[in-house]
Formats: C-alpha cells, sequence, structure tokens
C-alpha cells in the first residue's frame, strides 16, 4: 500500500466533497457529524447537522437541553439510543471534562454512544492523531485492495483490517488518509460496479487484478427479519388525545405514542377476527365513531403491520379524556381476557400525556407515529 498513498491523497485533495465537517476541526462538530451520518447518507444528514450546531453551538448547550428537545432535533434521523447517546456524552465531557472535549482516542472513546470507529474519526479529523477510523466503506476498500476472503462482519476482519490500516496510516496526515478512504469507498469503490478505472489504487488492488471485484467484500450473513403487529388507539375527544412516551430503553425508546397493543401478531387469526368483532362492537356499545387505518413500516431487523384505530369519543360524555381512557382500555383488557388471550398486552403508560390533536407534532415521534400523523 505504501507506494499507492500519494496517489491517494492526491486524489482525495483533488475530488473530495467539501461538506461543512470537513472544513472545521472543531473536535464537538465532527463528533456531531459523525454519529449523524451513522444514521443517514450525506445529503440527508447536512440539514441535521445545521439544525444541532444552530441549536446547540456549544457542548454545554446540548448538556444543558432537555432530553425531549434533543429527540425532537434528531427526530426522523431512527435508532434514538444515538440521540440519547449524544446527551449523555454532552453532560459527560461537561462534568469529566469541565466542557473541553477529550483531546486523546482512549478519552473519546469513553464518551457514552462512541465505538472505535468513530473515537479514530474524531481523534484524526480534529487532533490528527493516527487511528484509522474502518467504516462500512473501509471496509469495503480494503477488502477488495488486500483481497481479504472473510465475511467483514467477522471479528478476524475487522482485526485484520485495523491492524493492516494502522500499519500503513500516514502519520503526517492521518485525517486525510482516513477521509480519503472514506471518499473512496463512498463515490469510487462502490458496493455495486466499483470505478476502477479512475481508483488511485488500482495497480496494487488484489481483487481488481484478480478480477474479484465482484465477489468481495464477502456480506455478513443476513438477519432474520421479525415480524411485528402493533394495534395503536388515537382516542380524540373534544380536540383532545393521549400520548406516553416509551420507556427510555429499547426501541424508539423515549418518543412518543398512542397506547398501543402489541404482542398481537403470535395470535390465531380466528382470535384476531373475533378480538377486533368485539372491538367493533365495544365501541358501538359505547356510541363511539371509528376509522382504521394500515401502515407497512421497515426497521433494519423487523417489519411491523401497524393498524391505527382513529376512535373518537362522543362530544357530549361528560366523563374526562383520562377516565373514558380507563374505561376504554378496561373494555379492550376485558376482550383478551374473555377470549382468553394472553400473548397480546397493552401498553398501560405511566407517563400519560394529555394533548391538542394540533400539537402531536410538538412532540418526540417516530417515523411510524409520524407516517400516521402526517398522513
Ligand atoms: S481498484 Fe476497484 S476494487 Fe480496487 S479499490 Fe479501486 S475501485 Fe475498489
Amino acid at each position: 500500500m505504501q507506494r499507492v498513498i500519494p496517489k491517494l491523497l492526491t486524489w482525495y485533495a483533488e475530488n473530495y466533497r467539501k461538506l461543512p465537517w470537513r472544513e472545521t476541526k472543531n473536535p464537538y462538530f465532527i463528533w456531531i457529524s459523525e454519529i449523524i451520518l451513522q444514521q443517514t447518507r450525506v445529503d440527508q444528514g447536512m440539514q441535521y447537522y445545521f439544525d444541532f450546531i444552530d441549536k446547540y453551538p456549544k457542548i454545554n448547550d446540548l448538556a444543558s437541553a432537555p432530553e425531549d428537545d434533543v429527540l425532537k432535533t434528531w427526530q426522523g434521523l431512527g435508532y434514538y439510543a444515538r440521540a440519547r447517546n449524544l446527551h449523555k456524552a454532552a453532560k459527560w465531557v461537561c462534568d469529566v471534562h469541565n466542557g473541553q472535549f477529550p483531546t486523546t482516542f482512549e478519552s473519546i472513546l469513553e464518551l457514552p454512544g462512541v465505538g472505535d470507529y468513530t473515537a479514530s474519526a474524531i481523534a484524526s479529523f480534529a487532533f490528527n492523531l493516527p487511528h484509522a477510523a474502518v467504516d462500512g466503506n473501509v471496509k469495503r476498500v480494503s477488502s477488495r485492495f488486500w483481497g481479504i476472503e472473510l465475511p467483514i462482519d467477522n471479528p478476524t476482519f475487522l482485526k485484520q483490517t485495523k491492524s493492516l490500516l494502522t500499519e500503513f496510516i500516514p502519520h503526517d496526515q492521518p485525517g486525510n488518509f482516513n477521509q480519503a478512504m472514506i471518499e473512496l469507498g463512498a463515490t469510487v469503490c462502490k458496493p455495486t460496479h466499483p470505478d476502477c478505472e479512475n481508483c488511485p489504487l488500482q495497480t496494487e488492488c488484489s481483487a481488481f487484478l484478480q478480477k474479484k471485484t465482484h465477489v468481495l467484500p464477502i456480506a455478513a450473513a443476513k438477519t432474520k427479519v421479525q415480524h411485528v403487529r402493533l394495534d395503536y388507539f388515537y382516542l380524540e375527544h373534544r380536540g383532545e388525545t393521549l400520548l406516553y412516551q416509551r420507556p427510555s430503553h429499547g426501541i424508539w425508546g423515549g418518543l412518543f405514542e398512542f397506547p398501543v397493543l402489541q404482542g398481537f401478531d403470535g395470535i390465531s387469526s380466528n382470535d384476531k377476527a373475533m378480538v377486533y368483532s368485539k372491538l367493533e362492537q365495544l365501541f358501538r356499545d359505547r356510541d363511539y365513531t371509528w376509522t382504521c387505518q394500515e401502515f407497512e413500516h421497515k426497521l433494519s431487523h423487523r417489519l411491523i403491520s401497524a393498524v391505527f384505530w382513529h376512535v373518537k369519543l362522543p362530544v357530549s360524555d361528560s366523563l374526562s379524556v383520562l377516565e373514558n381512557y380507563q374505561d376504554f382500555f378496561e373494555g379492550i383488557t376485558l376482550i383478551l381476557n374473555l377470549l382468553n388471550i394472553h400473548e397480546a398486552g397493552l401498553t398501560f403508560p405511566e407517563k400519560l400525556k394529555i394533548t391538542n390533536i394540533h400539537e402531536i407534532n410538538q412532540f418526540p415521534l417516530h417515523k411510524l407515529l409520524l407516517k400516521f400523523v402526517n398522513s
């Protein structure tokens, strides 16, 4: 590789995309951009990056913001644990490092949500430290360049790649080297149809020389997709509805949604039909009007079929929304018990919020809820 590094760096200097986080040495800005780019492509991530640094120009602004506010700024990017970790890490920097972003690889690695790749990227881009940053792009380039015939999620593959890159990373410009490898993977050595004719590594690339660019890298084994069924209840009464905040851990942690019936996918279609007919009976008995909307939503390892029950409670009803809510869900629980369905369960919210239906959008919502709210 030694011989092609100068070509790689020249190629990068002439071809790199001028992105705002490449024009700064501010480790806080670089960190924000790296966390966002783990979730989305450059073009989509740009607006989020500007939103974050406009809203929280210093790390202590981020640390002192309410968590809901940070989740709202992150809304739409998915995998909300990253946003919560950003927030936690900002607090950590303020508490432990007095608001100064840590300057060594080891101390950056201590931040919540920061792994080897992100710590190496920040250390090399902001502080010129020789740590090889191995993201998906770099894995692809390395696998092809050195002809590493191991699945890219195999720990030995990562170890081998990291050690080869560490051996060759130039100590005078480690940041540019990392950026160049990442950029090459993103724009030239693409997953399909790599543009080998215009690649600065071509003369020593094993996959090119052995005509194996279509074989490498060896993909990670596919994770089985789990099918999940969710029934949401959007109750409307006098212009208000109910939202609850999901627990801070797990999927969509800390985000708001309507009360939901889940685990319902495990029951037989007969039982399901019975629940639905009883449910509709329940609505009729109480003079509720309702409509149903169905959505499919894909997450990395889950395929969600969601039904949104928009149930309007009578305006003349003298009970408060909250009382109606308890009554409503007691009805559903009764149905499930009567039919002896124990697999399904209602999420009974602890952090219940009654909100105006026009203000739902002010809460941090996950993409599935947004699909419904914006439909
Ligand atoms: S020569 Fe082709 S396969 Fe090899 S690194 Fe360059 S683009 Fe990728």
